[in-house]
C-alpha cells in the first residue's frame, strides 16, 4: 500500500520556495566553479558554504551515512557519487545533485554539464545526452501541470527521451515527494508504469529527476556503497527539480525563474505564489 504523504498549504509551499532558491544558488555557485583541475570535494565545499551562509542546512548530510553536501557523479557514474580528491578534466560529463533545508522545509535539484575546454565528438555526444535529460525533465514538469494522475509524468519523460535516440532510463532510481523531508512518498517514475499513482492535486510537491545512460541502463553500486555506475561504462546524466502543484498552477521551486524559461516550449506558464 502507498504511504500517506502531506498535502502542503500555499504558505508551506512559500517556505519550500525559500529552500528551493537556496538549493538553486548552491548549484549556481558550483556550476560557476566547474573547470578542468577542480576537485569534486572543492565543489562540495562551495555548496556547503553557500547553504550555510544562506541560513540553511545541507540536507544530504541528514541522510544516514552520508557526510557531504552534494553528490558529484562523473562519466560512468550516474548518481550518488561521493565528493573526493578526484580532479575534473576537460570533457568530463559531471552531474551535481544538491539540497538545502531551510526552516524545516527542503529543496532538491540536480544538473549535468560537460567540463569546458575540450571539443570533440565525445563531448558533443555528452552535451547532447545532458540536453536530452534536461529536456525530459521539463517534459515531465509540463506533464505534471496538466496531469490528473502522477504516472503521466513518467509517460511524458519516457516519450520525450525515446523520440531523441537510443538512451537508457534508470529504473531502480526514481523521483519522490518532498517537503519536511527530502525524500517522501509518492515515488515519481521516469518511465511509463501501469499503476496510475496518486491524484495530482493542489499541495502535491515532488522532485522529478530523470537519469539516463548513453548505453544500457543496467547499473551496479560501487564498493564505496553509494556511487551508482553503469555496467557497460557508458555515460550517465541526471537533471532534477522540486515542483509544487498549488491552487493556481505549478511552480518550479528550485528554478530561480520558477520554471518560466524551461516550460515555455511546452506552452506552460508556471504561477508564482509570491
Ligand atoms: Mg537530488
Ligand atoms: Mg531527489
Amino acid at each position: 500500500m502507498r504511504k500517506k504523504y502531506e498535502i502542503k498549504t500555499n504558505d508551506q509551499i512559500r517556505k519550500m520556495r525559500v529552500a528551493g532558491l537556496l538549493t538553486a544558488k548552491a548549484l549556481e555557485n558550483v556550476r560557476a566553479a566547474i573547470r578542468p583541475g577542480v576537485t569534486t570535494l572543492e565543489l562540495d565545499q562551495i555548496a556547503e558554504k553557500t547553504i550555510r551562509d544562506g541560513g540553511g542546512r545541507p540536507n544530504f548530510q541528514l541522510v544516514p551515512g552520508y557526510h557531504h553536501t552534494i553528490c558529484a557523479s562523473v562519466n560512468s557514474e550516474v548518481v550518488h557519487g561521493i565528493p573526493s580528491n578526484r580532479v575534473l578534466e576537460a570533457g568530463d560529463l559531471v552531474s551535481i545533485d544538491c539540497g538545502a533545508e531551510v526552516d524545516g522545509w527542503n529543496g532538491d535539484s540536480a544538473f549535468s554539464m560537460v567540463v569546458p575546454g575540450l571539443d570533440s565528438d565525445l563531448t558533443k555526444q555528452r552535451q547532447l545526452q545532458s540536453d536530452v535529460c534536461e529536456g525530459s525533465l521539463w517534459a515531465g514538469i509540463a506533464a505534471l501541470a496538466g496531469a490528473k494522475r502522477l504516472n503521466e509524468v513518467g509517460v511524458a519523460i519516457e516519450h520525450y527521451i525515446a523520440q531523441r535516440g537510443k538512451w537508457g532510463i534508470l529504473e531502480q532510481y526514481v523521483g519522490h515527494g518532498i517537503g519536511r523531508s527530502m525524500h517522501e512518498d509518492p515515488a515519481v517514475f521516469n518511465y511509463a508504469v501501469r499503476d496510475a499513482g496518486p491524484k495530482v492535486e493542489p499541495g502535491l510537491c515532488v522532485a522529478i529527476e530523470p537519469m539516463i545512460t548513453s548505453g544500457d541502463q543496467k547499473t551496479f553500486i560501487h564498493e564505496d556503497d553509494w556511487t551508482v555506475v553503469t555496467k557497460d561504462s557508458g555515460d550517465g546524466a541526471h537533471w532534477e527539480h522540486s515542483i509544487a502543484v498549488h491552487s493556481k498552477g505549478i511552480w518550479v521551486l528550485t528554478a530561480p525563474d520558477g520554471g518560466v524559461e524551461g516550460l515555455k516550449s511546452f506552452g506552460i506558464t508556471p504561477i508564482s505564489l509570491d
